[in-house]
């Protein structure tokens, strides 16, 4: 076990440097400078996470298994599984989206939850997986893409707004899927990285080159602190390459920024579905979608599908654009509130998947040739590319810069961390 007296962590959203310091079980330790989460002391993190990853992998793979949705619609009934939405987007003819929603909802859980089982079973006794820097750099790349929650969300706007079209029967892959995304969100909660680094023979930096005040950077994967001046083009525990601040960060993020933006003209402007009952039908953008849900007095659901995907994207977009400008003309503005920001930013990012699960799902659902159909439209599409490249863009704004320009107080560095939280 690694010696965690005197042991000094960099907060990964401001690097600030901090003392380890003793928290009691269930309680975190927050960055004095920002508020991040610099760690949590979980009571058996590694039994609890290993628990539930693999039940969530076992019912992820039922879900997978039996049917998910059964539409009844005058005396015929058709019942279509999880993967049924991709592969009808893709019979349609838009393969590009059908392949998003099929890796956002199936492959990439699957992949992350094996990957954090193949990583979390030797930890378990002790031992450590053989790459695991490399299984743990592409878990960590998958999970924001991993949206289970999402497209549950987005089968539940679809069963509701199917209620005046045709009878909705929820089947056994549904519910293996909500228990596949309440497990998957319990591993995750009850997951420590530091517990599994804590089983690497590579140790924290040396307590006293950190007092010699050498510059240091840090690992922007595993955390792990080495002198700047040694030279290291990569972390000697994980094998990610070792910089002191995202690369490109800032020209990077407008450039993803600006196409994103760029695509949510034609996003709103051309129909994301059509819906087609008895031969006759009309096609629907965003907003007319919207408009149609609260003309039929389904006001919540309406206010949701707005939200997440015309609220969201406009929201992130300017929020970035404002983040991107204040680090440019090196703002000293109250760093902590832009860290925030940045951080709901971050989060919020996926919701607006929303639409094009919702999109994926009506399409493999509703296909009742004359009786009722529903077809996507190019605006789904375009709409995805809004919601991919703001994430992109999120993901490489480097929240550190916001604090590079900020005056800081006098506080002798490396601090303790800040209090203790149960
Ligand atoms: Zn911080
Ligand atoms: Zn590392």
């Amino acid at each position: 076990m690694a010696d965690v007296e005197g042991e000094v962590i960099a907060c990964h959203e401001c690097d600030a440097l901090h003392w380890h310091t003793d928290v009691p079980e269930g309680g975190r330790a927050d960055c004095r400078q920002c508020g991040a989460t610099l760690y949590r002391l979980i009571p058996n993190s590694l039994d609890r996470s290993l628990a539930l990853f693999a039940s969530a992998f076992v019912l992820l793979l039922i879900a997978n298994s039996f049917p998910f949705l059964a539409l009844e619609f005058g005396g015929r009934m058709e019942s279509n599984r999880l993967v049924s939405g991709g592969w009808a987007l893709y019979e349609m003819g838009m393969g590009e989206l059908g392949l998003l929603v099929f890796a956002t909802s199936i492959l990439f859980p699957l992949l992350s939850i094996g990957g954090m089982l193949y990583l979390l079973l030797p930890a378990r006794f002790g031992q450590v997986a053989p790459g695991m820097g490399w299984v743990w750099r592409m878990v960590r790349a998958l999970l924001p893409w991993s949206l289970l929650g999402i497209f549950l969300l987005g089968t539940l706007v679809a069963v509701v707004k199917l209620q005046d079209l045709a009878n909705v029967i929820p089947g056994v892959a549904l519910f293996a899927f909500i228990g596949a995304m309440l497990a998957y969100a319990g591993g995750r909660a009850s997951f420590e990285p530091r517990e599994l680094w804590k089983l690497s023979p590579i140790r924290q930096l040396d307590p006293a080159v950190v007092r010699s005040g050498k510059a240091l950077i840090s690992c922007h994967t595993c955390g792990l602190l080495r002198p700047r001046d040694a030279g290291l083009s990569h972390c000697p525990r994980c094998g990610s390459g070792l910089h002191y601040r995202k690369t490109n960060s800032v020209q990077r993020t407008w450039a993803l920024l600006f196409a994103a933006a760029v695509l949510f003209i034609p996003a709103n402007v051309y129909p994301i579905m059509e819906v087609i009952q008895f031969g006759q039908g009309e096609p629907d953008t965003i907003l007319s979608g919207v408009t149609k849900l609260i003309g039929a007095g389904m006001w919540g659901l309406g206010l949701l599908v707005f939200f997440v995907s015309i609220v969201v994207p406009l929201a992130k977009l300017v929020s970035l654009v404002w983040l991107l400008r204040s680090v440019e003309r090196r703002s000293n503005w109250n760093p902590k509130d832009r860290t925030r920001l940045y951080r709901v930013t971050e989060m919020v990012g996926s919701w607006s998947m929303v639409d094009v699960f919702l999109v994926g799902l009506l399409t493999g659902l509703v296909s009742l040739d004359v009786l009722a159909t529903i077809r996507p439209g190019i605006g789904a599409t375009f709409f995805a590319g809004v919601v991919i490249l703001t994430m992109f863009a999120a993901m490489s704004f480097d929240p550190r810069l916001i604090w590079d320009n900020a005056t800081m107080d006098d506080e002798p560095d490396p601090r303790r961390a800040d209090g203790v939280h149960a």
